[in-house]
């Protein structure tokens, strides 16, 4: 195309052939070859011409602004086309790597979880336990009645026999202001005074707790331990500086008793639960009635006042209730009437009235 270009140092101006490139504008102007990369040179609009300088150089060109326009788009508009197609392709790995996380948080981690808690060593699961039991004790006190802790501890041992795990099972009444019983990693079974209050019968309380006890054989709590872990290992990366606090935030936020499980390990555990205790010739009449009572209150007490986990947990009591009950078979009581005395008498008479008596005063 041509031009006219001035040296910037004297008034002369010259016409000029400017040759254009895919990416640049060549012209000699007083024996001296000029080449501006287009990139780098700016356009001041006059009327139907257009002046362009280039950074750093005296020189103006003046061409008209339809030859300036040509010669711009032939190569502004593959550097526009390359910045969109790095900008979708930047988009393009965000949503990708978005999806990863969501797939490794919601499908990978439950997926591996299964596999992981299997292969961890029963040593080490056990000792994650015995961590755990020493940051609830604080927050929840055995209770104070010895028979009663002992009647419980002889019954942990004698489901071991029924079930096939490494681990000892070891019951222990706890105080707390919530219809609850929880396993911890490595087999303790903490059930708390408001529970046993709750419970009618030997059969009641040894089908809720035989349930928990099927949490521990089948891998279920360290599943949930490995569930939660991993998120808190995605927390970290999201948040970003692997300094474990999102870890941190998630083991805080979801204590032992918050460690939740999927339905069908729910279902599982409720199967489970009642084989052991026929395998045992005890009683498997427990659950069904059971759940029945508490899925009655769910509507005043309801699941956020920490009614126990595997209500708070899923809301079809009802169902669970029935496949219970078609499992169920008769046998032995858990408890003799007497032992069943001192449990009730574990936590000091019956707690509801005590906390009343306790808050009134
Ligand atoms: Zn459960």
């Amino acid at each position: 195309m041509r031009g006219r270009a001035n040296d910037g140092r004297t008034a002369a101006v010259h016409d000029v052939e400017v040759e254009v490139t895919a990416w640049a504008l060549a012209f000699r102007l007083g024996g001296e070859e000029h080449h501006w990369p287009l990139s780098q040179i700016e356009a001041e609009p006059l009327g139907d011409l257009v002046r362009l300088s280039r950074r750093g150089e005296n020189a103006r060109l003046t061409v008209s602004a339809q030859d300036w326009r040509a010669a711009a788009s032939s190569v502004s508009e593959p550097v526009e086309r390359r910045r969109r197609r790095r900008e979708r392709r930047m988009i393009a790995w965000l949503a990708v790597a978005a999806v990863a996380i969501l797939l490794f948080v919601f499908v990978g981690v439950p997926l591996a979880s299964g596999p992981l808690a299997r292969a961890t060593p029963p040593r080490f699961e056990a000792q994650l336990g015995e961590t755990y039991a020493a940051q609830l004790g604080v927050v929840f006190p055995a209770c104070a009645g010895q028979d009663a802790q002992d009647i419980l501890h002889a019954f942990g041992d004698s489901l071991e026999d029924g079930m096939d795990s490494p681990f000892n099972i070891v019951v222990e009444a706890v105080e707390a202001p919530m219809v609850n019983a929880f396993a911890l990693p490595g087999g303790r079974v903490l059930v708390t005074d408001d529970l046993i209050a709750e419970s009618e019968t030997p059969d009641e309380l040894a089908a809720v707790i035989a349930h928990e006890a099927a949490h521990v054989e089948q891998r279920h709590v360290m599943q949930a331990v490995w569930r939660t872990v991993g998120l808190g290992m995605v927390l970290d990366l999201v948040v970003g500086g692997g300094t474990g606090a999102g870890q941190q935030a998630v083991l805080l936020a979801g204590s032992a008793t918050e460690l939740s499980y999927s339905r069908d390990a729910e279902a599982e555990a409720d199967a489970r639960g009642q084989e052991i205790l026929q395998s045992l010739g005890l009683s498997s009449q427990g659950m069904a009635p059971f759940f029945r009572r508490l899925a009655a209150h769910e509507p005043e007490a309801g699941p956020a006042k920490g009614v126990m986990e595997f209500l708070s947990t899923h809301p079809d009591s009802l169902r669970r209730a029935d496949a219970s009950e078609a499992r169920a078979q008769r046998g032995r009581p858990a408890f003799t009437a007497a032992e069943w005395q001192a449990i009730r008498a574990a936590c000091d008479g019956d707690p509801r009235r005590r906390r009343e008596g306790a808050e009134g005063g």
